[in-house]
Order: C-alpha cells, then sequence, then structure tokens
C-alpha cells in the first residue's frame, strides 16, 4: 500500500470521531506518523496541559487549536468535546506523556463520548508500562499492572505484603520524591531476594534501567544523585511461590537432561510437573549448556 495514503489519508473516520493519541514519554521523535497526521487533521485537541503539549505540537509544526481536559474538569471537557464531535469535528485526546487513560485523565471522557455514541479511535504509541516490560526480560506469559504505589506509607506496605506470592512481575509508576521510601518499604515487606527491575526517564537523554536483587536497590537509588531524580517505572519480580517453583524446575530439568531424555522434551516435562515457566526454564537450560547433554 502506498505510505502516502496510509499517513495522510486512511485516519480520517467517515463520520466525526474521538481519537485517543499516544504521545511521546521524552523523545520527541516517538509520535507515530500516523499521530501526527491525526493531530494535524482534527478540529480541535484536547490535552490535559496545553502549555506542555504546545512544544510537542511545535517541534512537529502542528497548529491543531487545543482546549484543555484534566483531571479538575473532564466532566466539562467531555461536554465540550460531544458538542463538537455533534457538530460535525474530529477531536484528539492527548495526555503529558504516554498513552491517554493509562494513569493519566481521558478515561472519564472517552466514556462519556461513548454514552454520546460517537466511535472512539485508540492512535496507539508510547506507554511507560510497556516500555519498561519490554526492556525487562521477565519471561512469565503475564503482568499486573497497579499503576501508582499508595503514597502513604500504612497503605502501600499493605499493598506490597499482598504482593508477595505474585506469580507475574508486577509493573508501578512512582514519583521522584518517593522512589526512596517505596523501595525502602519494598525491601523491609518482601525480603531481599526479590528481583527489582527499575527503569528511570525511559527514552530521555538520561534513560537508566537496572534489574537487581532488592537487597542491592538502596545502593543503586544512592550511587549518584541524579537516581533519585526523574521518572521511574518499577518493576517487582514474580514472588516466592514461582521462584520456589522456578527452581523446582531447574533441577527436574536438570536431571531429566542428565537422563538423557531430549532437551526439548525434558523442558515441557520440567515445566509441566513443576509449575515452571516453559520459557524461562528453556532460556536458562540453554545458558547453563543442557540441550547438549541428551
Ligand atoms: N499515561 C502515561 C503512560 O502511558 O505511561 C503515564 C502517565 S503517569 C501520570 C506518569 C508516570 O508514568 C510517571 O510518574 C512515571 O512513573 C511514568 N513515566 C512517564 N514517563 C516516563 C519515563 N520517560 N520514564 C520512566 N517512567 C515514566
Amino acid at each position: 500500500m502506498d505510505p502516502e495514503v496510509i499517513v495522510q489519508g486512511a485516519w480520517r473516520h467517515a463520520e466525526p470521531a474521538f481519537y485517543v493519541v499516544a504521545t511521546p514519554l521524552g523523545n520527541l521523535a516517538d509520535l507515530s506518523p500516523r499521530a501526527r497526521a491525526v493531530l494535524a487533521g482534527v478540529e480541535c485537541i484536547a490535552a490535559e496541559d496545553t502549555r506542555h503539549s504546545q512544544r510537542l505540537l511545535d517541534a512537529w509544526g502542528i497548529r491543531t487549536p487545543m482546549l484543555p481536559a484534566h483531571e479538575h474538569n473532564e466532566q466539562a471537557a467531555a461536554r465540550a468535546i460531544v458538542a463538537r464531535l455533534a457538530r460535525g469535528e474530529h477531536v484528539a485526546l492527548i495526555s503529558d506523556a504516554g498513552t491517554p487513560g493509562i494513569c493519566d485523565p481521558g478515561a472519564r471522557i472517552v466514556a462519556a463520548v461513548r454514552a454520546a455514541g460517537f466511535a472512539v479511535v485508540p492512535v496507539p504509541g508510547p506507554s511507560a508500562v510497556i516500555a519498561a516490560l519490554s526492556v525487562a526480560g521477565f519471561v512469565e506469559p503475564g503482568f499486573r499492572f497497579i499503576g501508582f504505589l499508595p503514597p502513604k506509607q500504612a497503605a502501600r506496605r499493605k499493598l506490597l505484603a499482598s504482593l508477595a506470592t505474585e506469580e507475574v512481575p508486577v509493573v508501578c509508576y512512582e514519583a521522584p520524591h518517593r522512589i526512596r521510601d517505596s523501595v525502602a518499604d519494598m525491601l523491609e515487606v518482601l525480603g531481599g531476594t526479590r528481583e527489582l527491575f527499575l527503569a528511570r526517564e525511559l527514552t530521555k537523554r538520561f534513560e537508566e534501567t537496572a534489574r537487581l536483587p532488592l537487597a542491592q536497590a538502596p545502593a543503586w537509588l544512592e550511587e549518584r544523585a541524579e537516581r533519585t531524580r526523574g521518572e521511574f517505572v518499577l518493576i517487582l519480580g514474580p514472588g516466592e511461590a514461582q521462584a520456589a517453583r522456578e527452581e523446582t524446575g531447574r533441577q527436574v530439568l536438570a536431571r531429566l537432561t542428565q537422563a538423557g531424555v531430549p532437551f526439548g522434551e525434558a523442558v515441557r516435562l520440567a515445566a509441566e510437573l513443576t509449575g515452571a515457566s516453559k520459557n524461562r526454564l528453556y532460556a536458562q537450560g540453554l545458558a547453563e549448556g543442557r540441550e547438549n547433554e541428551d
């Protein structure tokens, strides 16, 4: 297909529509061509912070007018947007960074636009939760996303305690001024062997990621002053129950391959018998050279 058609024409629905557009987390070049076409082509952009988003629009030469749509005016913004759609306009929604509605305003507006009977169209792109997961290397087939950790310590510790036996990685957002306290609570509540992945300033100049046991996390944060600044995604590795299964799975795999069971079959059996992750067993088995044992 002609890329010009994809980029310039195909985004516009026949009927007035509301486009939920993901914008960059930091690197302005992460705005997709389709997102650019939508933002340049709609009659109006609803933005969480119009001054903040002006920088993005200026960078791409987009002159579309904006209206504010933040957490304190969501209902009024929804009414204004529905009125515009009723007049036949196409409208886009953006937040300060990433995907609207994901720990950002937008969900109530989307619900109101849907209730009014208009099409809501995703224009997907960056989201910090997915960007962090994509480079963390957790092999479990799923994950749990819990948004921001509770700011108050008692509620935070209670929530963390409930994650002790969580079998999939748990992703959360954290504000820079609470990162030390939250990591300290994680260590205290979940213990030093639980893994933590920290992703800081993703897509920005000082982007940094680290995956380490919780016992080492406070020292990592203190290693350089800027480490406790900037934006963070935290991912807790799976909890004890799964870790124990993984360890048993590794031992069973070792015994099976030593006994001459072909590697692929041994991985399948070890996963089935122990509940360990097949992908993880496969990767670890390869790393340990077990495929040559059969
Ligand atoms: N809607 C956004 C999304 O799709 O990712 C999230 C908005 S939420 C208000 C902001 C939080 O996302 C930050 O506090 C941080 O936890 C995370 N975040 C946003 N940009 C980030 C970045 N460049 N690096 C790491 N975390 C980021």
